[in-house]
């Protein structure tokens, strides 16, 4: 075994990565970017070094810089997480040329599944099923049309260097394939430099179920079974379970062996997933994974095998450690991503500092949270907009799934809008729990997934109020009474002023904006007992809110409820099963607030980088169009006119950062007035 390795990855996968070095006796060395100075991993590793600035390219994608670190630090190996340098075969190439064992495939094994077109070429010499499709070299127009056509639409179009989605279009009639051919070879060439693409038939309702392999050096290759990813936003995962439901141990068998026969026929070695798309009894191969894959703790959880200390043994020139007999799945497994993300905007991704994080409390071989963010760590918009992986087992699919739902409403974050409520009403939604899946489930889902909008007289508004207006009243106690112990004068004017509310005439009235807009004035009466009087829209209670141990726990007329207040200036976030209610605390002697300029501006709805500029100053435009296209995490976002107009100015040049709010182009104004 290795004395010592690097972890060139950062976020959860490193912390991952490092959790099992540190249990096998494996000294650990990070690497960070200048965005991460000071994250989860660097804290959890014996060294950490830093390799650059937050950009990617220049930090995590960096080979030379990662090699020399590795070099100078002492690792004899390096595991690359997934993502970043992954599948990178030049990576794999220096650290062999350095003398450094790459803790992932042979070089070969990664160029030949590196392309989804020759991967699917060698398949089909394999004997591997695959979708109909076009996966030739040929790459001029009359011949991609003409596959299309032969194929028969929908057809799906994809980058064959593709990955992550990127470079991937679906296509529904003849006319519409022009336009996404050159979106799809455009994504493609700016994030892989390569614009070949493949063409499949678009499958209208499959399900994504993938194979774990694993081989030895000795010649040795297993399926670790199948993982259910079906449960995905544009084309991405976002649940991922195991085993599959509905699958035989016949059908287990053939896609086990199929697999197989793709690690085989590359000559692969240690961790690997081969993706299948299936649809009724058919399962096609659609690609192979030469990495550890983001959803591997279902398999782990149902295995009860440690994947990632696999991956070292098997590195480290040792034998698959269990015998293929021995293997066996137990309980079933489900992972949740939880993402900084917006489902109600398309999935935007949510930039912010983690102002509040709580996450579920572990329970050993039940519930696992993968995480590499700790309160107070930010999101950025530089890497993948990931927080966690929450990952829970039961003895059988529907204990899992209650298991989820309930792990799922102890999340607790503000900061970032994430798709916690979206994944909430997964677990819980009648289609899911009787594992009717398909990739569709959330585009067809969609309505009945988005958190519902509270009405404004249901018992959790009453909560909601009662909790943020006890909890105002509370910090201004607390603030009195640490007035009161600085001066050090209990005789002080600080400390009388809290002898008016053990007046039982004594009143405060709080004024809270809701989040529908709507403001509501909270009348407080203190009780000699130290509860409260509220006079709430619905009509007076007695409520008190105390702090424990576990929480605050809120008592409205003797009915009892854990929740969290949190405040980040006059918002306040009232959290109640995982769900955030936000209020805004109004002070009603400040001057009214001036609303920024309204819809007719054009600015970054997120912290991104400029990628194309598609107009210039005097192009006069029709709302609508196309102005420029910003990229920022994993998503390109065209920004369209708000009206029609003629451009005054584009602010910012291609490939520069800019920030979440700030302008980008600025129309020409007509003054009406002459
Ligand atoms: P990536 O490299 O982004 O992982 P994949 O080829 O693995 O790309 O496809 C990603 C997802 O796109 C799949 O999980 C599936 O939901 C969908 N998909 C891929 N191929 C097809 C197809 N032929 N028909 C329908 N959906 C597909
Ligand atoms: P998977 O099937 O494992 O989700 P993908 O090809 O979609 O495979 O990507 C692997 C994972 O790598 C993603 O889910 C994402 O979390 C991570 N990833 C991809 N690109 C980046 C990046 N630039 N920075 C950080 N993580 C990334
Ligand atoms: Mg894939």
């Amino acid at each position: 075994m290795f004395r010592k390795i690097l972890i060139a990855n950062r976020g959860e996968i490193a912390c991952r990565v490092i959790a099992t070095a540190k249990r096998l006796g494996v000294a650990t060395v990070a690497v960070y970017s200048e965005a991460d100075a000071g994250a989860r991993h660097t804290r959890l590793a014996d060294e950490a070094w830093p390799i650059g600035p937050a950009p990617a390219r220049e930090s995590y994608l960096s080979i030379p810089t990662i090699v020399e670190v590795a070099r100078r630090a002492g690792a004899e190996a390096i595991h690359p997480g997934y993502g970043f340098l992954s599948e990178n075969a030049g990576f794999a190439e220096a650290c062999a040329a350095a003398g450094i064992v790459f803790i992932g495939p042979p070089v070969a094994a990664i160029r030949a599944m590196g392309s989804k077109a020759e991967s699917k070429a060698l398949m089909e010499r394999s004997g591997v099923p695959l979708v109909p499709g076009y996966h030739g070299v040929a790459q001029d127009l009359a011949t991609l049309t003409s596959a299309a056509q032969r194929i028969g639409y929908p057809v799906l179009i994809k980058a064959s260097a593709g990955g992550g989605g990127k470079g991937m279009r679906v296509v529904d009639r003849p006319d519409d394939f022009l336009d996404a051919l050159e979106g799809a070879q455009r994504e493609a060439l700016a994030s892989f430099g390569d614009d070949r693409v493949l063409i499949e038939k678009y499958l209208t309702r499959p399900r994504h179920i993938e194979i774990q392999v694993f081989a030895d050096t000795q010649g040795n290759t297993v399926s670790l079974f199948e993982r259910d990813c079906s449960i995905q936003r544009r084309h991405q995962k976002v649940l991922e379970e195991a085993p599959a439901p509905g699958m035989d141990p016949a059908r287990r068998q053939a896609m086990g062996g199929a697999a197989v026969a793709a690690a085989r026929a590359v000559g692969y070695v240690g961790a690997g997933t081969v993706e299948f798309i299936a649809e009724g009894d058919a399962f096609y191969f659609m690609e192979m994974n030469t990495r550890l894959q983001v959803e591997h703790p279902v398999t782990e959880m149902v295995t009860g095998l440690d994947l990632v200390e696999w991956q070292l043994r098997v590195a480290a020139g040792e034998r698959l450690p269990v015998p293929p007999e021995h293997l066996a799945i137990r309980g079933h497994a489900i992972e949740a991503r939880i993402y900084a993300e917006d489902p109600a905007r398309d999935f935007l991704p949510s930039t912010g500092r983690l102002a509040h994080l709580r996450q579920p409390r572990q329970v050993p071989g039940q519930v696992r949270v993968d995480t590499g963010v700790r309160a107070g760590d930010a999101i950025t918009p530089h890497y993948d907009p990931m927080i966690a992986k929450l990952i829970v087992w039961g003895e059988d699919r529907p204990t899992a799934v209650r298991r989820l739902a309930a792990a799922l409403t102890e999340y607790e974050v503000v900061g970032v809008e994430t798709n916690l409520g979206l994944l909430r009403a997964i677990a819980t939604h009648p289609a899911f729990r009787s594992a009717d899946l398909d990739t569709g489930f959330i585009a067809r889902h969609g309505e009945s997934l988005l958190p519902a909008v509270a009405s404004p007289n249901s018992t959790d508004d009453l909560v909601v109020l009662a909790a943020a207006a006890l909890a105002a009243v509370r910090e201004q106690d607390m603030a009195i009474q640490a007035a009161a112990r600085a001066t050090g004068d209990p005789w002080s004017p600080w400390a009388a002023v809290d002898a008016w509310r053990m007046n039982g005439d004594g009143y405060q009235d709080l004024h809270f904006r809701r989040g529908d807009g709507v403001d509501i004035t909270l009348r407080t009466h203190p009780l000699p007992d130290g509860a409260f009087r509220l006079d709430l829209p619905g009509g007076p209670v007695t409520a008190s809110l105390v702090e424990d141990a576990d929480g605050l726990l809120l008592a409205i007329d003797g009915v009892s409820r854990r929740l969290t207040v949190t405040r980040r200036g006059t918002e306040l976030a009232v959290i109640i099963g995982g769900r955030n209610h936000a209020l805004v605390q109004v002070d009603p002697l400040a001057p009214p607030r001036v609303e920024a300029a309204g819809g007719d501006r054009v600015t970054a709805p997120i912290p991104a980088r400029v990628t194309r500029i598609l107009v210039a100053p005097g192009d006069s435009v029709r709302k609508n169009a196309p102005l420029l296209v910003i990229e920022a995490m994993k998503m390109e976002l065209t920004l369209r006119a708000p009206m029609d107009g003629i451009i005054a100015q584009v602010i910012h040049a291609v490939g520069e950062m800019v920030e979440e709010g700030s302008e980008l182009v600025t129309f020409v104004t007509i003054n009406a007035a002459g």
